[in-house]
């Protein structure tokens, strides 16, 4: 048999090839800081995008900017519901938010779905609220998703997302839903930044089992035993069970509010309402208490320190003085010829030259 005949290719001609058509895509111009607010304040979400963007990068000229955003949108912000979800990976997060959402829009509201996961930095990827895992609701044209901010430290990561909340909430989305892994650090950076805290469990396995720990519990405003379905539905109320016993014997919270225990199926969408529901009286009576408020006005200061200290410590060991004699004073550390209190007051002094 005759072999095929490599046919050769024709060159491109040089007024089309790609190096060419990107020198053209660099040169478009960014846009200002006003049209983008314009276009958030009018719902656009591509400029919604290209804020977010703008806070994610970690380019000087960008994060000016991007600041101005917030700043110009702040007295848009904070008119939406604030609500953290968090649960083990395979506990059905995205299952749940795919149903929840829906049942939210119904209602008539606009949802965002954002995420934070510092694990992002090592798999330079999330796989929290990545699109394909809310199909309907990535669709929607209610509903906004964005993953988690990739590359950065967790506080880097949470920071980025409290400032995502204020353009979202700028851009018209009133419900806002924050999706973190049950690892613990993450959990309390989400419960500084959300109104009401969700954890999502699975029936039958204890908090050990479930990679929970305990002061998770203590944290959760609802605590929902998921897949209670099928084979697991008696379980799941076994559980639920437990769980409202142990809520009754923790400490009270600030808000005045007790904990709850129910069952839910993310996939069929069972007891989504009395979720809802939940969410619904839990904000009637933090409002009538002024605790929603409170807690804001609290949660603002939170990172308003959080973010100096973070910037401090960036400034510190980027500082070059520094850099050069860091490692020789923790040698001497090491061996014992000076302390580690003297150390940090000598690095300070030159720090601050
Ligand atoms: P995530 O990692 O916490 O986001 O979990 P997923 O939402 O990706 O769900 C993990 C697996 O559990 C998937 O195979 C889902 O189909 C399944 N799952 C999610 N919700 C339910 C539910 O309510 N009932 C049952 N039986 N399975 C569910």
């Amino acid at each position: 048999m005759e072999a095929p005949k490599v046919i050769k290719g024709i060159s491109q001609p040089p007024s089309v090839n790609l190096s060419s058509v990107r020198k053209l895509r660099k040169k478009r111009p960014e846009l200002n800081v006003e049209t983008i607010v314009e276009g958030i304040l009018a719902g656009d979400r591509v400029r919604l995008g290209q804020a977010i963007t703008l806070i994610e990068s970690t380019k000087p000229s960008h994060q000016i900017k991007a600041q101005a955003i917030i700043n110009t949108c702040l007295p848009h912000t904070g008119k939406s519901f604030r609500l953290g979800i968090t649960g083990s990976p395979g506990v059905g997060k995205s299952t749940f938010i795919e149903s929840y959402g829906q049942y939210a829009i119904e209602q008539g509201h606009k949802i965002a779905v954002l995420a934070v996961d510092p694990s992002s930095q090592i798999s330079q990827g999330s796989i929290l609220g990545d699109k394909t895992r809310m199909f309907h609701l990535s669709t929607h044209p209610n509903a906004f998703i964005r993953p988690s901010p990739a590359g950065a430290s967790l506080g880097g990561v949470a920071r980025k997302t409290r400032e995502t909340i204020m353009l979202c909430e700028a851009a018209g989305y009133d419900l806002i839903l924050i999706e973190t892994v049950g690892v613990g650090q993450s959990e309390i950076a989400v419960h500084s930044m959300v109104d009401f805290f969700l954890l999502l469990l699975l029936p039958g396995a204890g908090d050990e089992l479930q990679g929970i720990k305990k002061g998770i519990v203590e944290m959760a405003d609802l605590i929902a035993i998921n897949k209670a379905d099928g084979e697991n539905a008696l379980k799941a109320k076994h559980s639920r069970r437990d769980y409202s016993n142990a809520l009754h014997i923790m400490p009270p919270k600030l808000s005045g509010w007790t904990p709850k225990a129910t069952v839910c199926a993310g996939l069929s969408g069972m007891g989504i309402d009395d979720i809802w529901k939940t969410q619904q009286l839990y904000k009637k009576q933090m409002t009538e208490n002024d605790f929603f408020k409170k807690n804001r006005q609290n949660q603002a200061k939170y990172w308003l320190h959080e973010t100096i200290q973070n910037q401090l410590k960036d400034l510190f060991y980027k500082n070059e003085s520094v850099k050069n004699v860091l490692k020789e004073k923790e040698k001497a550390i090491i061996k014992g010829e000076l302390s580690p209190f003297k150390g940090a007051e000598e690095l300070m002094t030159l720090f601050l030259g």
